[in-house]
């Protein structure tokens, strides 16, 4: 089938039973999430790359807290945006119209289900979870500062006076065991089950949606062409293109709080 345009792609969509959605941090970008990538992404002297790792986290327990404080704080002022809410009124009806939906995201921040997605496969992890490193018990947690002991602390300027926070400052489970961020960090494998779940749903959909994903980060890139060699209608939605969009079937060039409305809203009819 060519698709040309938006209507072509309304046409397929209406048509379609089985729907998935990856979105990546272009989704967030619009709610102003902080992505720490790139030039402007340093807290003090250091990138994400650099704390977020198991060796940063084996060193100084406090520093990677004190990091990912810094970070709730600032997400837990964001509000979700017009994707955000296209999505997830989408998979309201699409849901209601015993249709098969499932959204996969490598946004840590918890916004697709703060407007209200049901359906969410977070392939990265959640910021607003924690996960004891004894026990393994993944819990949600909105504490900001986390402890009392960060409390005033976390400031990114290079030029902050530091203090080094030991085990009376850290969040601790139940067992004993110390928690960490729930974030896949760099280094790290992919939950086997989630993964699983993400590579099922691009493989049995009939429309497969990639939006605001730069597709180079992997495994998720890959279930781009995935869902193509399986038959599906892929569309990619990105201000850019990426290493993706000659392979796609149609692509939607824009912020995906501009461009998703218009392709999801009012469907399936
Ligand atoms: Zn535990």
């Amino acid at each position: 089938m060519a698709i040309h345009g938006v209507e072509d792609f309304r046409r397929a969509l209406g048509a379609a039973r089985r729907v998935t959605v990856l979105s990546g941090a272009g989704v967030s970008a619009e709610s102003g999430v902080p992505t720490f990538r790139g030039a402007g992404g340093m807290w003090r002297r250091w990138s994400a790359t650099d704390l977020a790792t198991p060796a940063a986290w084996a060193r100084d327990p406090g520093l990677v807290w004190e990091f990912y404080d810094y970070r709730r704080q600032r997400m837990a002022e964001v509000r979700p945006n017009r994707a955000h809410i296209a999505l997830a009124e989408f998979e309201a009806r699409w849901t209601a119209a015993g249709r098969d939906f499932t959204l996969v995201t490598q946004n840590v921040d918890g916004l697709h289900e703060a407007a209200g997605s049901v359906a969410v496969t977070r392939l990265h992890g959640s910021i607003w979870h924690v996960r004891c490193v004894s026990c393994g018990q993944v819990t949600p947690n909105r504490d900001v500062p986390i402890t009392p002991a960060f409390a005033g602390a976390g400031s990114p300027d290079p030029a902050t006076k530091t203090r080094w926070f030991g085990p009376g400052d850290l969040p601790f489970c139940k067992c004993g065991g110390l928690l960490r961020p729930h974030i896949v960090w760099f280094g790290e494998s992919l939950d086997a089950q989630d993964i699983g779940n993400a590579v099922a749903a691009a493989s049995r959909c009939d429309v497969f949606i990639a939006v605001g994903t730069s597709a180079v980060v992997y495994p998720a890139a890959g279930l781009i062409p995935r869902a193509r060699a399986a038959g599906a209608v892929v569309c990619e939605v990105n201000p850019e293109p990426t290493p993706a969009t000659p392979d796609v079937t149609v692509h939607f060039s824009g912020p995906a709080g501009e461009v998703l409305p218009g392709l999801l809203d009012g469907l399936p009819g």
